[in-house]
């Protein structure tokens, strides 16, 4: 059985009482945590997940709301795991790697090697797609999606045992997202705004896309389940409203998942 748990799923500032976009696949033997957000060690105690059972960890991007818990995530390894809980394998883009390392060195100085002296680095092209081999059973698909200049984003995709995940993190437009989620199972997808309560939006904005524009992914990409996550904290008790417009041009189950939400394949 494979597992995809939501941790959080809000955008850069979350609505009231929510955290940051934040994913968990479980398979029999990884557990890959895709984006570490600045709650990330809270995220994990509500679902009673300790940092010991993360066998990997992707970045979308190098964006705070993505990437500021993973000093704090790396802290627990260091201080608070029980011997011998091997490192997880870190696997991001090359800018994406720049300020991880960056972060980590500002906020513990000379600790920065005992932090991250025993990790594996698996560094992926900003600009092209990629194909790795991740564990026996894994293989992670990866395209250069389109957000920002300073942070450009991967989306990935992770295939196993016939079951294909795919997560955008932040993007507007990009035929990558097509190639990338073609008949997956499920795909996570950006959904910062929405078209019927903002119109002037409908073409992406902000280097992040619609409840719409999301729905026509999934429909072109013929992918079986959508997810909406990382929605704009403006459209707190809205969201039935990018729920509808999202199903408008997506006939395939479509939801918009909160923290604790649990889907399994
Ligand atoms: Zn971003």
């Amino acid at each position: 059985m494979i597992e995809v748990l939501f941790l959080g799923v809000s955008a850069a500032i979350p609505m009231s009482g929510q955290t940051n976009s934040s994913f968990l696949i479980r398979t029999q033997t990884a557990c890959i945590l895709i984006d570490c957000g600045p709650a990330i060690m809270q995220q994990l105690s509500a679902v009673g997940i300790s940092p010991a059972e993360i066998t990997h960890i992707f970045f979308t991007h190098r964006h705070g709301d993505h990437c500021l818990g993973f000093p704090m995530l790396m802290l627990w390894w260091a201080i608070s795991a029980p011997k011998d809980t091997p490192n997880p394998v870190v696997i991001a883009g090359e800018l994406t790697f720049v300020s991880l390392e960056q972060i980590v060195a500002a906020i513990f100085g000379g600790d920065t090697q005992k932090l991250q002296g025993n990790l594996t680095r698996i560094t992926l092209p900003d600009h092209a797609p990629s194909v790795i081999q991740l564990t026996h059973e894994i293989i992670l698909r990866t395209q250069p999606l389109n957000h920002a200049e300073f942070a450009p984003d991967l989306g990935a995709r992770f295939e196993t045992s016939g079951v294909s995940l795919v997560f955008t993190g932040d993007t507007s437009p990009s035929d990558n997202i097509i190639i990338l989620a073609r008949d997956a199972d499920l795909l996570v997808h950006d959904a910062s705004y929405c078209a019927t309560l903002n119109p002037e939006f409908a073409n992406g904005i902000y280097g992040h896309s619609t409840a719409q524009i999301s729905a026509r992914n999934a429909a072109a990409a013929d992918v079986r389940k959508l997810a909406l996550v990382h929605i704009d904290a403006m459209y707190e008790g809205q969201q039935l409203t990018l729920l509808d417009e999202a199903k408008r041009e997506f006939g395939g189950d479509v939801c918009i998942p909160i923290a604790g939400t649990l889907f399994t394949f």
